[in-house]
């Protein structure tokens, strides 16, 4: 039986291309990019047109882009390094200003800080998921080193504004006259669908992940900025410009590049196609399915993101069902998928803890094509009554 992979959100495909180009420069460039011979030599060189290729999407320099094992740890490098930097800097008590619906490699290493005595405020999110603008000013403080607010949120899809924060930042640098706080987002699920010049969206640090756009897993890259003050996460060489140690993965960093370049020359046709196909599902979805509800909305979010809540439908057995029929969804983020209780981002958004029991993320993807959009809305609405029906007869004993 065919799959129908609704999971994009959680991890895309590998490039056909860019799986031949990361093993072909596996194979070609078998030195260390630290070695002073031919081997080292080539190796360093595909590695900083790798880098060069990235910088350029991006409008940054190439000395600005770090290349990391994946957005978990440039979130937490972005995070930790900008507080330590700016302990030695005379800040005696940074404060830190977190939207409520970041990513967990975002929010658990905030509050593992907030454990060891930083100051952390979550800004809140109104229905859709949006930030709330005025509340970040009020928050602002002269002791506030960092703000972090993801580019798009991973599930409900919400893309927030980050040219208005970047204001409202650059507002406060004036009022402290400070170069403080530096502004990072977490551009992980944005890189196929939205524009990434640093530049025009006015960050200071921003972090993506390869695995996240057809590229392959195990690297991502955090854009600092020059001039911004960011101490190490962890300690060795003096790679990366002595910023993040250990032996460059030149083939990965290679297929990192292409995959994010094509994602990006393929962004503006591919957004069109997927939202189409989205909001076919949604109103399939909200029309054959009582109850059904979109979290968040789909007027500010990613083209290919959709949350919906199945009243009285536990989001495990839907997605288990779902599974069972070939259509793989998710029914909170894959990060969380260990734990149990509800997620923090549909409470953010407002859901009481009983909708949200019924919530299950639809992330479509290059692969996704309108046969899947009809077949996925056949077998959600036979696997729904069928839950439902069960769900009532079990209430009723
Ligand atoms: N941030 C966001 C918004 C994400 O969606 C994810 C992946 N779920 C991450 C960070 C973590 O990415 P990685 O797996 O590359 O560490």
């Amino acid at each position: 039986m065919k799959r129908i992979y609704l999971d994009n959100a959680a991890a895309t495909p590998v490039d056909a291309g860019v799986m031949k180009v990361v093993s072909a420069t596996l194979k070609k460039f078998p030195g260390n990019p630290s070695a002073l011979h031919k081997e080292g030599v080539m190796a360093r060189q595909a590695l900083e047109v790798a880098r060069g290729q990235i910088a350029g999407v991006l409008s940054a320099h190439a000395d600005e882009i770090v290349f990391t094992s994946g957005a978990t740890e440039a979130n937490n490098m972005a995070i930790v390094g900008v507080v330590r930097a700016a302990r030695t800097q005379s800040v005696a008590h940074p404060h830190i200003i977190v939207s409520a619906i970041e990513h967990p490699s975002v929010l658990e290493v905030v509050r593992a800080l907030e454990r060891e005595g930083v100051l952390v405020d979550y800004l809140p999110v109104d229905q859709r998921g949006l930030v709330d603008l005025k509340e970040l000013r009020k928050l602002i403080t002269p002791e506030t080193v960092l703000v972090s607010v993801m580019y798009a949120n991973n599930e409900i899809g919400t893309i927030e504004p980050i040219r208005e924060i970047a204001k409202e930042i650059r507002h406060a640098h004036k009022m402290h006259n400070s170069s403080y706080p530096y502004f990072h987002t977490d551009a992980a699920q944005a890189a196929n669908y939205l524009d990434l010049s640093t530049p025009s969206l006015g960050v200071d640090l921003m972090t993506l992940s390869s695995g996240k756009t057809y590229g392959p897993r195990g690297i991502g890259a955090l854009f600092i900025k020059r001039g911004v003050k960011i101490a190490p996460l962890m300690y060795g060489g003096e790679h990366e410009g002595a910023r993040r140690p250990g032996t460059e993965p030149v083939a990965l960093a290679v297929g990192f590049a292409e995959a994010l370049t094509l994602a990006q020359k393929m962004k503006v046709k591919e957004s069109a196609r997927v939202q189409k196909l989205r909001d076919a599902l949604a109103q399939n979805i909200l029309k054959k399915i009582p109850g059904s509800t979109v979290n968040g909305g789909l007027t500010c979010a990613l083209p290919n993101i959709m949350n919906i809540s199945f009243p009285n439908i536990e989001s495990e057995l839907l997605v288990i069902y779902l599974d069972a029929a070939g259509i793989a969804v998710s029914g909170k983020s894959a990060c969380k998928s260990v734990e149990g209780g509800a997620s923090h981002v549909i409470l953010a958004i407002g859901k009481a803890e009983t909708e949200q029991a019924g919530a299950i993320r639809f992330s479509l993807g290059r692969e996704t094509t309108s046969t899947d959009i009809t077949y996925t809305t056949k077998e959600l609405s036979r696997i729904a009554s069928l839950l439902r029906e069960a769900h009532s007869q079990s209430d009723g004993v």
